[in-house]
């Protein structure tokens, strides 16, 4: 085994292999060969990630997101060589403070095989086009693309919502004609079809804009130094509630400051919020707005 450089030095100079059969590479390569220092990136070919789980069913997740994010990073290193790994996982569904939203939760892992470790970060996006529907006809259908913004967003289109084994499916539908085609022909012999948004990031662009800023944040956060001993991803591990009122001066429910906690030496410290804003306006307020 190589020795491992601290701090930044770890990446600079390294060349990074994106775990993604999705074109993934191209959000977050250039990013991260910036922001580490890195010689520069390339997507692992013939990755077949869909192995870890697919969004169209054929394949169950059976891990959580991040672990199945850092088991996707790890698989690339073995099958490619490529010493340093990062990978993308992405889950869809209801935000759950307001479950009347859609939300989309981003992991990415940066995995070093050098000695072992990995870095990850999560992000939720309410940005998201993300959903399914039980169709009878084509003027639903129909109505249900343009909601989901095709053609730039692509469909999947099968006979029922929950797919088994020997069903058709058309996956990454993107021309108009095509689309009416499968989703005619399954109406004519069943009756009804169901269409979905498809979230692989090369055929959702509002994920892939999702994908981009959570590589933004991880950047940030992989740069960000422990002040004690310098390691890298100095991280935040708490928000901090008790933002107080501008009127009352009440501590509100909204975060105040982030806890820092180095995994390196375990030096945690507070740091205030990055966006500088200091007071709540009272209608989050307990104390104004009961
Ligand atoms: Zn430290
Ligand atoms: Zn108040």
């Amino acid at each position: 085994m190589n020795a491992i450089s601290s701090g930044l030095e770890r990446f600079a100079g390294r060349k990074l292999g994106v775990a993604t059969s999705h074109a993934k590479e191209q959000v977050i390569g250039p990013l991260l060969k910036q922001a580490l220092g890195l010689s520069g990136y390339s997507a692992i070919a013939d990755m077949d990630t869909d192995r870890f789980g697919a969004f169209s069913g054929e394949v169950q997740r059976t891990l959580d997101p991040l672990a199945a994010c850092e088991a996707k990073a790890r698989h690339g290193a073995e099958v490619s060589g490529f010493d340093l790994v990062i990978a993308s996982e992405g889950s869809f569904g209801p935000y759950p403070p307001a479950p009347f939203l859609s939300c989309d939760e981003e992991f990415l892992v940066l995995f070093d095989a050098l000695d072992g470790r990995t870095f990850h970060h999560r992000h939720v996006s309410l940005e998201t086009v993300f959903d399914g529907e039980a169709c009878t006809d084509w003027t639903q259908a129909n109505a249900f693309a343009q909601r989901m913004k095709f053609p730039s967003h692509h469909l999947v289109v099968r006979p029922l919502e929950k797919w088994k084994q020997g069903d058709t499916q058309f996956k990454g539908l993107q021309d108009k004609d095509a689309f009416r085609n499968a989703v005619e022909g399954l109406l004519e012999h069943r009756g009804s079809c169901w269409v979905e948004t498809d979230m692989r990031a090369m055929a959702n662009p509002t994920r892939m804009r999702v994908i981009a800023d959570t590589a933004v944040r991880f950047a940030d956060e992989l740069t960000t130094t422990c002040p004690v001993c310098q390691e890298c991803w100095f991280r935040i591990t708490h928000p901090l509630a008790g933002l107080p009122c501008e009127l009352c001066g009440w501590p509100t429910a909204s975060t105040r400051a982030y806890l820092h906690t180095c995994w390196a030496c375990a030096h945690a410290e507070t740091r205030s919020r990055p966006d500088g804003k200091r007071f709540e306006e009272p209608q989050h307020c307990g104390n104004c707005n009961p």
